[in-house]
């Protein structure tokens, strides 16, 4: 039988289990980012840490059959937008940004959080672009609360990132979780408040604000995963699972 969206007591508990394992295990990658290091070392570690906290890194083997994604986190350098593949040949330098993106499956249920870092010292418009991205996430959250709509968390993410003069994408969006990796409803960077979705309390969400220094026009590369911005400009990707509870969102990652 397909469940509902909305979450029991319970599941949120064991999402918020989840999420703060799986936070863990983000921040030490994160903490291992500097020059020198490849995407596929930041991996390996990750999927090792996920195994070790007791879940099952759900973005590997994800998608179609005949080319499933081949890694647990997705890391994603300067014009990827997201779903990057980690490589031994992907060695991060300084002045780099790299978004780290990593889900999981615990006790059956899934948790999906990112980050982007920077790699040692960056450009300031690098920095603002990471630091508007990170902001969008935060006005988007403060928004996610019953009552609301998916319309005034989308209508947040887009001001906050085009008042600091970036755009946000449109072609990628967050997305329910819980049961599944990805679930309804769709979570969009951009739209007009009230519009969409009322948000009730058991709903738990991933938001995940997208920014690009210029044209948010995407293309996707030949392995068929990695999608970057088509005009080269940065990108900067930030992401929580949160739960819509009375008092208004609750982070779990
Ligand atoms: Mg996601």
């Amino acid at each position: 039988m397909k469940r509902g969206l909305i979450k029991t007591a319970e599941e949120i508990e064991i999402i918020a289990e989840g999420g703060r394992l799986l936070r863990d295990v983000l921040y030490a990658a994160a903490g291992m980012v500097r020059p020198g290091i490849s995407t596929w070392d930041l991996n390996q570690f990750a999927e090792k840490e996920i195994k070790n906290a007791g879940g099952r890194p759900s973005f590997k083997n994800y998608g179609d059959k005949s080319n499933p994604f081949p890694a647990g986190l997705c890391t994603s350098i300067n014009s990827v937008i997201v779903h990057g593949i980690p490589s031994r040949q992907a060695v991060l330098k300084e002045g780099d940004i790299v978004g780290l993106d990593i889900g999981m499956e615990y006790k059956g249920l899934y948790t999906d959080t990112a980050i982007t870092v920077p790699v040692g010292k960056i450009s300031a418009k690098a920095q603002k672009l990471v630091d508007a991205t990170k902001k969008s996430l935060n006005a988007a959250i403060a928004e996610a609360r019953p009552g609301n709509t998916i319309g005034d968390i989308a209508y947040a993410t887009q001001k906050i990132a085009e008042n600091a003069g970036f755009s946000v994408v449109r072609d990628l969006v967050g997305h329910g979780v819980g049961y599944e990796v990805h679930e309804d409803p769709a979570v969009p960077n951009y739209g007009k408040k009230g519009q969409g979705m009322k948000l009730a309390e058991g709903l738990v969400i991933a938001i995940e604000p997208m920014l690009c220094e210029h044209e948010y026009f995407i293309v996707m590369e030949n392995d068929g995963w990695t999608i970057s911005t088509r005009d080269g400009g940065l990108s900067a990707h930030f992401e929580h699972t949160v739960a819509i509870t009375k008092n208004g969102a609750r982070i779990l990652t």
